[in-house]
């Protein structure tokens, strides 16, 4: 329902003969609104989950971004449709989508039944009202606080203070809506998960199994919903040292900044190369004809693809830990084959960790 409110509005909206955003001392940034936009419209078409693939979905959006723009240049609507538009509108495409893919299940059985119990503990969460006001406070929390520091900053170290600024501070505020999110969301989480775990629900249901029989593996059936249970995957969450959940962190972190460098020494080179091949001035040419809003559009874009391939490449790394833990204990380290496990569940020996062999 929301994502067809949402389209029929910002066809509407596109489409709308003469409409005009923003004043003119004050234009409003209109190639970050094309990339929110369009990118709202792709997220949501993902949430309806009617295409099967994440990748579907990106195209579709793709191509109805393209449509749009398109049809705004028709006459009788008296608006403009340009390249750039259309570029911002892809950017926030893409965007999407790679952060969809970068956040979505990844990793084995163990792991993913893991994600799966994530899921369902923050939709029962998200079922009280409490949990909203506390989450949208946090964000408007960690919004305030970036999106009012970096506000002052420019007002007092750089005493600068326009459109293009106006676009850093809410980029900034934006951050830290997602960055209070994340917090709170986190501390809801531990807070109801242990306790709610203990009572065997049912990650696809939400049925109690607590009666359910589990064969010598740890192998049982959900009594409502027949999905295949491990008598296991209740010994979830269990608090990984710093350490363990930091295992993946020195390789995201390394990709990120083998980026940001290959960026800057490209960038490098590039100017190099302009003083002698006119390609290469034109290159950069471009790039300074691009409105101030659009050169902000396509650093967001890149620095937030950066930051998914490194949120991939943890996640990577984490599923790993999990996937292997009857092999390798998640807490120590310690090899755990030899260890005896019963229906499925052991315990290690050297640190009392326990661990899950899920059943093929
Ligand atoms: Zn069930
Ligand atoms: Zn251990």
């Amino acid at each position: 329902m929301a994502f067809v409110l949402y389209a029929c509005a910002l066809t509407v909206a596109t489409h709308w003969p003469q409409l005009d955003i923003g004043t003119e001392t004050q234009p409003a940034p209109d190639k970050l609104l094309h990339l929110f936009a369009f990118g709202g419209l792709a997220f949501l078409l993902i949430q309806t989950r009617w295409l099967r693939r994440i990748w579907m979905a990106g195209i579709l959006a793709v191509m109805w971004t393209l449509l749009d723009e398109i049809t705004q240049a028709l006459p009788v609507l008296g608006r403009q449709s340009s390249v750039t538009d259309i570029l911002a509108g892809e950017l926030g495409v893409a965007l999407v989508v790679t952060w969809a893919w970068a956040l979505g299940s990844i990793g084995g059985v163990a792991n993913r039944t893991r994600l799966a119990q994530q899921h369902f503990l923050l939709a029962e969460l998200f079922r009280q009202p409490r949990t909203w006001i506390i989450v949208a406070s946090a964000a408007l929390l960690g919004a305030l606080i970036t999106g009012g520091s970096i506000a002052l900053a420019m007002k007092f170290v750089f005493t600068r203070y326009g459109g293009e600024q106006l676009t850093k501070i809410l980029v900034a505020a934006m951050v830290g809506a997602l960055a209070g999110t994340q917090v709170s969301l986190a501390g809801l989480l531990s807070r109801v998960a242990a306790g709610r775990v203990k009572q065997r629900p049912c990650f696809g249901c939400g049925a109690s199994c607590s009666a359910v029989q589990f064969d010598s593996a740890g192998r049982g059936r959900c009594p409502q919903c027949d999905v295949s249970l491990q008598l296991g995957q209740w010994a979830e969450p269990m608090q990984l040292p710093l350490s363990a959940a930091a295992r993946g962190v020195v390789p995201a972190v390394a990709f990120a900044g083998g980026m940001l460098i290959a960026g800057a020494v490209t960038l490098l080179v590039l100017l190099r190369l302009s003083r002698q091949f006119a390609w290469a001035n034109d290159l950069i040419r471009t790039w300074h004809d691009f409105p101030p809003d659009m050169q902000t559009a396509v650093d967001l874009t890149a620095i937030a693809l950066i930051a998914a391939l490194a949120v991939r490449i943890y996640r990577r790394r984490q599923a790993r830990l999990h996937d292997r833990q009857h092999l390798n204990c998640r807490a120590c380290e310690h090899d755990l084959q030899g260890t005896p496990i019963t229906q499925g569940v052991g315990v290690c020996p050297e640190c009392g960790a326990p661990f899950v062999r899920f059943a093929k």
